[in-house]
């Protein structure tokens, strides 16, 4: 959990032809799975057991007021920031250039894990070329075709070896973990201080040892729980945080290391594509999501503001749409609490495990009534359903044909499972299994 890859390098070096290599087929299935669309930006990948994320800086918007070069410079160094390990392209047909010698330099003054790789060395001949690029001062250096796969063997073994130790806390490893997530400005120190304020004797930070990303406990009114990496919140950048870039490899962080994503839109600007983004970060790692629309005192209201707002959200996330959304002012403190109890209604329906039996029961019935429509004078006879042993909820549904169950029956099937069963806050996958 948590290894979070940062690929930079300047453009036309195969950035983009390597993230597709290392999420390509894993990221396929993703996102079949979720209903989110695919993009260069940010992806899971999987080497010897160990998943990891991958962000490639060359998909970001940047800031157009700023010269290209200092464009760059930014997110290297924000990479430095926020990720696990670096991950540095250069192409060996070029050669060094004076750009590369410049991040070269900067990568030389992190702590962080830096790996090198020289690009585009599609054959043999090239490997003897590949070497110049130790003259940029990094050690950790790999030839590599992007294109056809040469070299990124080891590459991996490398990255999965270099990744930070888990800095989990110690004791209580079993609290909920919640996260406020969302653009800069939409109230989430403000919130985070209205939960934790002063109050310092109900509060133990407990910082991690290989990582920066903090856990804060919460314990009281009866709750206990951790909030994570609140230090990434409190701890502003106003030099980067306009930068889209920024911004999700903040949430990413946030988000890998919680149960619970709290999600808070500024009310007085609405959902825009930018927190649609963030949420679909929450949908492809799976975790549970509470939005808040906050600053909700400065909005005028009627009787149909909140269905309005609640609407907007909802028909954008569509058709995922059995989320919390709570209306909340972290300065009048209105409805803060309901924010923490969503949170934590959300983290016991993630870790709702449902007999076979009662599905069976309630499920099979509800087939019954309604059957899979026949196809090509087949019929689909489900036989029985089962919750995998996920940590998300998934369930699988046996049957004679399953590639003849199409989507709007599986949706019939994920319906009727809330309509019995609380998964408010969570996707719930449904697999059709052959028996
Ligand atoms: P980015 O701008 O750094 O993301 O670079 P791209 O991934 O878009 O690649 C730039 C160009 O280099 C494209 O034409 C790729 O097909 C090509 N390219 C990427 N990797 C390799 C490689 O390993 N070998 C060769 N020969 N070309 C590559
Ligand atoms: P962050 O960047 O998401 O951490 O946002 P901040 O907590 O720093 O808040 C940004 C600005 O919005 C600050 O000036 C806050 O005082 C203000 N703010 C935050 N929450 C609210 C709210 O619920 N109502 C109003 N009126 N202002 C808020």
């Amino acid at each position: 959990m948590g290894n979070l890859v940062a690929i930079v390098g300047r453009p036309n070096v195969g950035k983009s032809t390597l993230f597709n290599r290392l999420t390509g087929t894993r990221q396929a299935i993703v996102n079949e799975e979720a209903g989110v669309t695919r993009d260069r930006l940010y992806g899971k990948a999987f080497w010897n057991g160990v998943e990891f994320s991958v962000v490639d800086t060359g998909g970001y918007a940047t800031n157009s007021d700023d010269i290209f070069e200092e464009e760059i410079r930014k997110q290297v160094l924000i990479a430095i920031e926020e990720a696990d390990v670096i991950v540095f392209v250069v192409d060996v047909i070029t050669g060094v250039t004076d750009y590369d010698e410049g991040v070269a330099e900067l990568l030389r003054r992190t702590n962080k894990p830096v790996l090198v790789l020289v690009n585009k060395v599609d054959n043999h001949d090239r490997i003897p070329e590949a070497s110049y690029f130790y003259s940029m001062g990094l050690e950790d250096l790999f030839p590599i075709s992007s294109i056809n796969g040469a070299g990124t063997g080891e590459f991996l073994d490398r990255l999965v070896e270099v990744f930070p130790k888990e800095n989990t806390p110690e004791e209580d490893v079993d609290l909920p973990r919640f996260t406020i997530i969302g653009r800069p400005n939409a109230g989430k120190s403000s919130i985070l201080n209205a939960f934790i304020g002063e109050e310092r004797n109900i509060v133990t930070p407990i910082s991690g040892t290989t990582r920066d990303s903090i856990y804060t406990r919460y314990n009281k009114f009866g709750h206990d729980f951790y909030l994570v990496d609140t230090a990434g919140v409190r701890k502003k950048n106003r030099v980067h945080e306009d930068l889209e870039f920024y911004s999700v490899m903040r949430a990413i962080r946030a988000i890998e290391n919680a149960d619970v994503c709290m999600l808070m839109i500024d009310a007085t600007r609405g959902f825009e594509g930018q927190d649609q983004k963030i949420f679909q970060l929450v949908q492809r790692n799976k975790k549970g999501i509470v939005v808040l629309v906050n600053k909700w005192d400065l909005i005028d209201k009627d009787h149909t503001t909140t269905k309005k707002f609640e609407e907007q959200i909802r028909s954008a996330m569509a058709p995922f749409t059995d989320f919390p959304i709570v209306f909340t002012s972290a300065l009048t403190k209105q409805r803060i609490h309901k924010a923490i109890e969503k949170s934590i209604e959300v983290y016991n329906n993630r870790n709702l495990k449902i007999t076979t039996s009662q599905l069976n029961e309630v499920m099979l019935a509800e087939i019954e009534k309604n059957p899979p429509p026949s196809i090509k004078g087949k019929f689909i006879r489900i036989k029985y359903v089962t919750q995998l042993p996920t940590q998300s909820p998934a369930f699988a549904f046996f049957c004679n044909l399953p590639q003849y169950v199409k989507e709007p029956y599986k949706r019939f099937l994920e319906n009727k499972i809330r309509e019995h069963w609380n998964f408010n806050g969570l996707q719930v996958q449904i697999f059709m299994r052959k028996k």
